[in-house]
């Protein structure tokens, strides 16, 4: 098969390689049909990462379809369209014991120790089939959108932490895939009003032409969000703060327009 091999820092190459095929029981093979680039996936192309050893496939936001199982595996069949994220619990430490087993001490991943998705195939270890992040794609959802089903959920984790309640006004500061994927999110969740913070007009403009539901945009760089957002909510802030973007910056404003018993995240 051809799979896009890291080979260090700056270095990604498109080689033959062996087709890889179910072996053990508990394995399921996937034909790969998209797979989305993760900020994480451009990380490690630039600084490399202490848990991937080049030759490596890297890319974890994976959808495909499954065309070898294993004899031992019961929920998945030939023909099942998965959606595949990237980190697999090891099910035995106590953070996976208690259910925490997104924080699990063992730490590994699709795309990292495990081979990713940037490649046409990607066999599942039983680790992964058994605890790790893989999932039945509805019929109406196509692969390349189910490639979102993992930043989703990062997401999805992200606003349950905050404590989200019904009405709460809500700001995002970053309009990247992430900060959108959080406004359509906490729209679902039951936000009151929704402020999207994004310093660069461009990239507002792409987001508000995409139809990500905020009911306000405020461009930082060409006014002051602090303000605003006071002015907006009658000096009180907003309840729910996230930081959807890797500025520091915008963590110092955020502390200055959060609600009293506001979360920022
Ligand atoms: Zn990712
Ligand atoms: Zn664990």
């Amino acid at each position: 098969m051809r799979a896009a091999l890291f080979l260090g820092p700056e270095k990604i190459e498109v080689r033959d390689i062996e087709t890889p095929h179910v072996k053990k029981p508990y394995e399921i093979l996937v034909k790969i049909e998209a797979c989305a680039v993760c900020g994480t996936d451009i990380r490690i192309f630039h600084y490399g990462d202490s848990r991937v050893k080049p030759p490596a496939i890297l890319g974890h936001e994976i959808a495909g379809e499954v065309i070898e199982v294993g004899n031992a595996v019961t929920r998945f069949k030939v023909g099942d369209r998965v959606a595949i994220g990237a980190d697999v619990p090891c099910g035995s430490c106590d953070m996976c014991i208690r259910g925490l087993s997104n924080i699990c001490f063992n730490h590994y991943a699709i795309g990292f120790q495990f081979p990713g998705g940037f490649a046409e195939y990607i066999l599942l270890n039983e680790m992964t089939v058994k605890y790790g992040p893989v999932h039945h794609i509805p019929e109406n959802v196509n692969s390349r959108l189910a490639t979102l089903a993992e930043p989703l959920a990062c997401c999805l984790n992200g606003l349950e932490l905050t404590g989200l309640s019904v009405g709460d006004t809500v700001a995002v500061f970053g309009l990247g895939p992430m900060g959108c994927l959080l406004i359509e999110l906490a729209r679902y969740m039951g936000a009151g009003k929704i402020i999207a913070i994004q310093r660069s007009y461009k990239r507002l403009m792409m987001a508000k032409q995409l139809g990500v539901p905020a009911d306000l945009f405020i461009c930082s760089e060409q006014e002051d969000p602090i303000k605003r957002i006071l002015e907006e909510t009658e000096g009180k802030g907003a309840q729910i703060i996230i930081i959807a973007c890797s500025s520091k910056e915008a963590q110092e404003q955020a502390v200055n327009i959060v609600a009293r018993r506001g979360r920022i995240n």
